[in-house]
């Protein structure tokens, strides 16, 4: 079964879903007023590979991702004319619900792109204001959250576990919050909003029982997640800035409702580090898949880039680490379609061997850098028949998600099986200046179909007519 960190007990533990055969999994999705980045992708991506990895050792997958597309920020910010929603909206000449439509379909655009499986429900937290406002009802029939002015606040002292998840205490809590403006209705500084009374100028707004106003963020996660997956279940996803508060808000929110635990395994994702920094829209540091397409990369090479790192480590994103992962990529797609059609079974017991290393790897927490190094083994092991190469390559994309079927170059430019050994030995005769056999491998060459000519440059190589490219 797969284990995973559990951030909740910061162990890696074994997936055991409460209903046999069957996971229950939700994960943080994007605010729409403005296109994901690739940092923002690479959480949406550890969802997904959660999920191909279940789904490929024979476990059912339902996965639920909240759209954000309220806005959240305070009436003061709104005031300033700084809620995101709006700031995008006044930009693109676009109403919020505009903005938010057109962001959401570049969302699925972007995950598509990179091969995330879709998740089985997308639910929009403008879609659920009741089911939050219930919620909250609840949280002050138990006594965990008061009203103040049109306000609600979560009462964290009301809830013991409050601080367990990013390992903060209450006292932590009120010394981290003294600098900061002192907001004199909450009765501990760590108090959360659950229900903003609206301003006089604030447009998107709800009728509550409260007065008009609308949600806090992380309520929308904690109403969502359980409309869609009940009252517990086992696995919740997102990048690690979300662990505090956004997750230990949540926690406090749904078990305070429900006075029992309502996740089994949080997994977080630690961030995309580019030029030394986390990338965020901030710091204007941002590449989008947009982006990255312009520059001439193809999107699965961003996710080949992501698998050669563990998800709990930051990842150093590069231009050139993300050439090497195309070219790698592409390498690997060759060799898919140079050893031809798969295997209908795999029998070799080496080949079995490969296949039983890919799955320890992929099991153990995603361990997918380890993966990948058996999927070089694989393609440098000669024992094993390209067929049975062809069929494990093939079978094991479903979980790498990388297309590697349509990876390869065009036909001509693919070579023969051999033919880059004979390329490289041939280089190897020529700098040791032994021209008899640098002809000799020539010929042989010739033989299996590959034209090589020598230019200033070393060896260029072709199949027919065409010489066109030095090897490597
Ligand atoms: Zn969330």
């Amino acid at each position: 079964m797969l284990r995973l960190h559990n951030t909740l007990t910061r162990t890696v533990e074994p997936v055991r879903p409460l209903q046999p055969g069957a996971v229950a999994m939700y994960s943080c999705g994007p605010t729409v007023y403005r296109p994901v980045h690739i940092g923002n992708l690479r959480s949406f991506l550890l969802g997904d590979l959660i999920r191909r990895v279940l789904v490929w050792s024979g476990v059912a997958v339902r996965q639920v991702m909240n759209i954000t597309d309220v806005g959240h920020m305070t009436d003061e910010v709104y005031d300033r004319g700084e809620d995101k929603m709006l700031l995008a909206a006044a930009d693109e000449g676009l109403s919020p619900a505009e903005v938010a439509a057109k962001y959401e379909a570049a969302f699925h655009r972007d995950c598509a792109r990179l091969e995330i499986i879709p998740a089985e429900v997308y639910p929009r937290a403008s879609e659920h204001i009741g089911e939050m406002i219930d919620l909250i009802g609840r949280l002050i029939e138990r006594g965990h959250a008061y009203v103040d002015d049109g306000n609600v606040y979560y009462d964290v002292t009301t809830f013991d576990g409050y601080g367990q998840l990013s390992r903060n205490s209450l006292d932590q809590l009120r010394a981290g919050h003294r600098l900061e403006a002192v907001d004199h209705h909450k009765r501990h500084p760590a108090d959360f909003i659950l229900w903003k009374a609206a301003g006089p100028r604030r447009v998107v707004r709800y009728e509550s029982p409260w007065g008009e106003g609308y949600p806090g963020w992380h309520i929308e996660c904690s109403a969502m997640s359980m409309a869609y997956l009940g009252e517990r279940f086992d696995i919740h996803t997102g990048g690690v800035d979300l662990t505090f508060p956004h997750h230990e808000d949540e926690i406090a929110q749904s078990e305070g409702a429900l006075g029992h635990a309502v996740v089994t395994t949080w997994v977080h994702g630690d961030h995309l580090l580019f030029s030394g920094q986390k990338m965020a829209k901030s710091s204007g540091n941002v590449w989008t898949l947009d982006r990255l397409e312009e520059e001439g990369h193809h999107p699965l090479d961003f996710r080949y880039l992501c698998l050669t790192s563990r998800y709990r480590r930051q990842l150093r994103f590069s231009p050139d680490a993300l050439a090497a992962a195309g070219k790698a990529r592409a390498k690997l797609g060759a060799h898919l379609a140079e050893w031809g059609e798969p295997a209908a079974a795999v029998e070799a017991p080496a080949a079995k061997e490969w296949d039983e290393r890919f799955r320890d790897a992929v099991l153990d927490d995603l361990d997918f850098p380890r993966a990948i190094t058996v999927v070089w083994g694989l393609t440098g092991d000669d024992p094993v028949s390209p067929a049975e190469k062809a069929a494990l390559l093939g079978d094991w994309d479903r979980v790498l998600g990388l297309d590697l079927a349509a990876a390869a170059p065009p036909a001509d430019e693919v070579l023969p099986t051999g033919a880059s050994e004979l390329l490289d030995a041939r280089q190897a005769a020529r700098e040791r200046k032994d021209w008899a056999e640098s002809d000799r491998l020539r010929d042989a060459l010739h033989h299996l179909g590959v034209e090589v000519t020598d230019t200033k440059d070393g060896q260029a190589w072709g199949r027919g007519p065409t010489l066109w490219r030095s090897p490597g």
